[in-house]
C-alpha cells in the first residue's frame, strides 16, 4: 500500500535523532504494517537472520547431519521489526528504531542477539509512527548493549505536543549508574510464564539468571499474573478492532497505492485495498470489523477492554507487593529456520510467539530483552526484564548489571 511512498514530514523520533547529529542510514524491512512475529511477511520479502551465517551455527548443523545448503537453512529474525534487529546485529549501524505493539522490538532482539527496549507507553512520541494499535504502540530501540539503548532513549524521551499521550514531566537524563549491589532488589518470576511450549534450553537459562541474582543477594520470588492466559485472545480482539479502524485511511484517495479500476468509487476502494494489503492485513481488517459489528461490540470489544484492565492490574499488584522488576523469557525458543516457520499457519505461530511480550503492552510498562547466552545450536537467547511504568531508568540499570 505504501510502496515508494515518501512521507512529507519526519517522525518525532527521527527528527530528535537528526537534531542530535545522528546519521540516518536507511529504512529497514519489517512485516507489513508491523503485523507479525517473523519478519517474513513484508512486500520486500523475508528478513534473514545474520546468525544463520555464523561459523558455530553452521558447524553445529553439519554435525547434526543437516544439509549444508545455506539457502534453505537460513533463520528468521523474529519480528515484526526484524530488519532493524538484523541491521544492528550485523554491525551495519549503531542503533535502530523499531515499533513495539506486542513484542515487535523485543522478539527480534532476542533472536538476533541484541538489546531490544520497549519504553513505557507515553515516554516516547508516536507522532509519525504508522499506528497498529494506538493504545499499545511504542517506538522501540535496538542496540548492541544496554548503555547504548539508554543513550538513545535519553534523546527520544519527552513530551511532544503532537502526541497527547506523552507525559508532561521533564525527563531525567538516562545515563545509567553502575549498580554494584543487587542485594536490595526484589526480582519477580511469574509462574504463569512457565508454559509447556517453552523450550528446555530457554527454561534452564531463565533459572540460571534467577540463580545468579539470588547468589548475589537479590530477593527472587515467584509471583502470579493470573490473567496471563487471556492475553493473546484479548490482544487479538483489541488489535484487529483498532486495525479495522486505522486501516480505513488507506483508501487509494489521499495517499499510497491506487488501482486502475474506475468503475465506481466503491469498486476503486475495494480493488485498491485488495491489491495493496497482504492477506495478514486483510484478515485482521475483516476480524476487526466483525468484532466491531453492533451485535458483537459489547461481547467482544468492550469485554476485551475489561480483560485488558485485569491483565494490567496483575502487574500493578505484583509491583505494589514490593517487586522491582520481573524476569521472564522473551521468546519460546531460539530463532527457527524460515522453512520451519512457514510450515505452520503464520497467524497462529505469530500469536504463540508473543506470549511473554504482549501483556506488557496492554499494561503500558517498560520492558527490555537482553541477550543471555548462546544455545547448544550456537544461537542467541534473550531474557526479558519488565519494570514499573515510567521506571525505565531503574529497569535499564538492572539490565545493565545483568548483561
Ligand atoms: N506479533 C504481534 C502482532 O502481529 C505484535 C506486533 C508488533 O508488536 N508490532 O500483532
Amino acid at each position: 500500500m505504501l510502496k515508494g511512498y515518501v512521507p512529507p514530514y519526519n517522525a518525532t523520533v527521527v527528527q530528535k535523532l537528526l537534531d542530535q547529529g545522528a546519521l540516518l542510514m536507511g529504512k529497514t524491512n519489517l512485516d507489513e504494517f508491523a503485523m507479525g512475529s517473523g519478519s517474513t511477511d513484508g512486500i520486500f520479502g523475508p528478513v534473514k537472520n545474520p546468525w544463520s551465517y555464523s561459523k558455530q551455527y553452521r558447524e553445529k548443523r553439519k554435525q547434526n547431519s543437516h544439509s549444508e545448503n545455506e539457502d534453505s537453512n537460513w533463520l528468521i529474525t523474529g519480528g515484526s521489526s526484524g530488519g532493524s534487529a538484523a541491521a544492528v546485529s550485523a554491525f551495519t549501524c549503531f542503533a535502530a528504531l523499531g515499533s513495539d505493539t506486542g513484542g515487535s522490538t523485543r522478539n527480534p532482539a532476542a533472536h538476533c542477539g541484541v538489546v531490544g527496549l520497549k519504553p513505557s507507553y507515553g515516554l516516547v512520541s508516536r507522532h509519525g509512527l504508522i499506528p497498529l494499535v494506538n493504545s499499545m504502540d511504542v517506538p522501540g530501540i535496538l542496540t548492541r548493549c544496554v548503555d547504548d539503548a539508554a543513550t538513545v532513549l535519553g534523546i527520544l524521551a519527552g513530551h511532544d505536543p503532537k502526541d497527547s499521550t506523552t507525559i508532561q514531566d521533564p525527563v531525567k537524563p538516562f545515563t545509567l549508574p553502575s549498580l554494584t549491589d543487587v542485594s536490595k532488589l526484589c526480582i519477580g518470576i511469574p509462574k504463569e510464564y512457565l508454559t509447556p511450549e517453552l523450550s528446555s534450553e530457554v527454561q534452564s537459562l531463565w533459572s540460571r539468571a534467577a540463580n545468579l541474582f539470588e547468589s548475589e543477594g537479590a530477593k527472587v520470588i515467584e509471583v502470579s499474573l493470573p490473567h496471563t492466559s487471556y492475553s493473546i485472545m484479548c490482544y487479538h480482539v483489541l488489535c484487529t478492532s483498532e486495525v479495522a479502524s486505522n486501516m480505513a485511511r488507506f483508501d487509494g484517495l489521499e495517499y499510497g497505492h491506487r488501482c486502475d479500476n474506475d468503475v465506481s468509487t466503491e469498486a476503486m476502494y475495494a480493488a485498491t485495498r485488495r491489491e495493496g494489503f497482504n492477506d495478514v492485513v486483510r484478515g485482521r481488517i475483516l476480524s476487526g470489523n466483525f468484532f466491531l459489528l453492533r451485535e458483537n461490540y459489547e461481547n467482544y470489544f468492550v469485554k476485551a477492554q475489561k480483560v485488558r484492565r485485569l491483565i494490567a492490574n496483575d502487574f500493578v499488584n505484583v509491583f505494589n507487593s514490593g517487586v522491582d522488576v520481573l524476569l521472564t523469557p522473551t521468546t519460546l525458543s531460539e530463532a527457527v529456520p524460515y522453512t520451519e516457520f512457514i510450515k505452520e499457519d503464520n497467524r497462529t505461530r505469530s500469536a504463540q510467539d508473543d506470549i511473554f511480550t504482549q501483556a506488557v503492552n496492554m499494561a503500558g510498562l517498560p520492558a527490555v530483552s537482553v541477550p543471555m547466552a548462546l544455545s547448544s545450536q550456537g544461537l542467541p537467547i534473550g531474557l526479558q526484564f519488565i519494570g514499573r511504568a515510567f521506571c525505565d531508568q531503574q529497569l535499564l540499570t538492572v539490565a545493565k548489571w545483568f548483561e
